[in-house]
Order: C-alpha cells, then sequence, then structure tokens
C-alpha cells in the first residue's frame, strides 16, 4: 500500500517513495496544536480533552509538557521563538515567556469574552492573528459550556502596543490559519458551525501594506473533511488536514496529492533539522512523514 495519492507530477518530487507514514505515538483522545521546537529537539502537542500539552522528543517519546493545559489547541512560535497558544477553557490566548511566566495575549474583545480561541500565527512584524470559533463553549465536552458572546472572529493583536482588531468578521467558524511565504496572503479555512449546515472550506485574503485583508474569496474545498488545520511550505504550497489524511494544494488552489493517514488529522506542523518532516496530529496519534520539501516555518 503507497503512503501517497498523487494527483499532479509536482506531488512526486515532493514526496520519497519509501518513507512511511509513521505513527510515532498514540492513546490520547484529540490531538491538536502541533509546534515544531528544533531548539529543544522536540514537538509540543495538545491533547484537548485530556487537558494537556503533551511534548514528543526523538529517542524519548512521550511527556507531559503541561498539565493542565486549560484545554489549549492551536500553538505556534512567536518571533522570539516564545510559546503562543489558544486555551478553550480559559477562553484566550496566551505567551509562555522564556521563563515560564505565562502572559494573557487577548481574553476579551469589546468588553466581551472571547469564544474559545483555536488555531494561530504570528507575523513577521510580532502581530499574533488567532481564530476564534466557539467549538470549546458550545458544549460540556471540555467542561465550559456557555453562552457566546462574540461573533466567531478572526483578530489581531499587536503585543508591543496591546492593539486588538477583528479582522474577519464574515466567517462562521474561523479555524486553521497560514501565511504565505512572502506574508502577502492569509489562508484562513472556515470549518462551519457546530449543528449546521455551513459550507467548509480554506478562504485566501490579500494582506495589504498596512496589514488590512482584501478578498476573502474561497480558495479550494477540502474534499472528503475539512481544513482544520494547515502550513504552508517554502514554494507556496498549502499542506491541510482532511478526513483522509493530508492534502497538499498549490498556490492556485488546485490539488496536488495525499498523504494518506489511517486517521482523521487534524492539523500539521513542519519541524525536523531542515524542516522537511511533516509532523501531523491525527484523532488519537500523531505521525510523521519526512518530505523532499521545507516548510515555512518561524522562527
Ligand atoms: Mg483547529
Amino acid at each position: 500500500m503507497s503512503f501517497f495519492d498523487s494527483r499532479d507530477p509536482a506531488f512526486d518530487s515532493y514526496v520519497l517513495g519509501n518513507a512511511p507514514v509513521k505513527q510515532l505515538a498514540t492513546g490520547f483522545d484529540w490531538v491538536e496544536g502541533p509546534v515544531w521546537f528544533g531548539d529543544a529537539g522536540c514537538l509540543l502537542f495538545s491533547d484537548i480533552p485530556n487537558n494537556r500539552i503533551v511534548r514528543w522528543t526523538p529517542g524519548s517519546g512521550v511527556t507531559t509538557y503541561r498539565q493542565p493545559s486549560n484545554y489549549s489547541n492551536g500553538h505556534t512560535r512567536d518571533r522570539e521563538g516564545r510559546l503562543v497558544s489558544c486555551e478553550h477553557g480559559a477562553r484566550r490566548v496566551t505567551r509562555t515567556e522564556h521563563d515560564g511566566r505565562i502572559t494573557v495575549i487577548a481574553d476579551s474583545f469589546e468588553g466581551k469574552r472571547l469564544n474559545s480561541p483555536n488555531d494561530v500565527v504570528v507575523k513577521s512584524d510580532g502581530t499574533i492573528w488567532f481564530t476564534d470559533p466557539h467549538y470549546g463553549i458550545m458544549t460540556n465536552y471540555e467542561g465550559y459550556a456557555a453562552e457566546q458572546e462574540l461573533p466567531c472572529n478572526l483578530y489581531r493583536v499587536d503585543p508591543a502596543s496591546g492593539r486588538m482588531d477583528a479582522m474577519v468578521t464574515d466567517a462562521n467558524c474561523p479555524n486553521g490559519l497560514a501565511f504565505s511565504p512572502d506574508e502577502s496572503r492569509l489562508y484562513m479555512a472556515d470549518t462551519g458551525r457546530m449543528f449546521s449546515d455551513d459550507p467548509q472550506h480554506i478562504r485566501a485574503f490579500d494582506v495589504g501594506s498596512a496589514g488590512r485583508l482584501a478578498g476573502g474569496d474561497v480558495f479550494h474545498v477540502i474534499e472528503p473533511g475539512c481544513s482544520d488545520g494547515l502550513r504552508v511550505d517554502v514554494d507556496g504550497n498549502l499542506w491541510s488536514s482532511a478526513a483522509d489524511g493530508v492534502h497538499c494544494i498549490s498556490s492556485n488552489g488546485d490539488l496536488l496529492g495525499k498523504i494518506l493517514v489511517p486517521e482523521l488529522v487534524s492539523n500539521v506542523c513542519f519541524g525536523g533539522r531542515a524542516k522537511h518532516e511533516l509532523y501531523m496530529t491525527a484523532t488519537t496519534s500523531i505521525y510523521r512523514v519526512t518530505l523532499n520539501r521545507q516548510g515555512v516555518q518561524h522562527p
């Protein structure tokens, strides 16, 4: 059985025919938010229902990084390498300082509590962009069912000034995020409101010089499943989660090929010494495949 389903010759050059899609660890309940720490030589990810951030280290396996984690979901690193986390339970975005202290980046907008921040990216200017769908407060799966106070928006925070802006206000449930390599484009997945027939797709926005967004048309529709999380490689291709694995999508919106994974994938990140390893959080397990392709990853 092949680990890959190629739809375009370009994809054949991205994959290594005998590189396996390898299960690295399993036994989790719902994993999300992978982020690679090359300096520490480890992967961090959320095991959301178990209220913990898990650390996977090559050769050593799995240890607990933080528990409780306030039901953290998506993670990234800022331009100083600090961990930035979306927390469902505390309904906030935080930054973990180098000394371990936790700084709250955002927990409200215009006096109303955020819903349940889901995924986050940091732009080269240091601004923090995150999505705030309502998934964490619509049910008591995590014990935090609550009234929704704000629409499901995409926000930008400038941690230097504290300024916070709602950048996308017409989404149903914004989810995974990624900038194109030159940051001229922002990709935003919309996975739709819980208990609804909302369309699920990836939208593409043009990023203006002042940081304003324009456009926002549907860029690609994942089939089967939806895009919960995505990352971009150095050539601008998207690597997005899907129900049958990870889909590679060109910057034109064309499906180039699939990495087939035996569990539903939620999110991905690039890691390894050359950022050539794709780490995948998939339901109860994490997987890795080595690619002939390098991810955009900062720092
Ligand atoms: Mg997500």
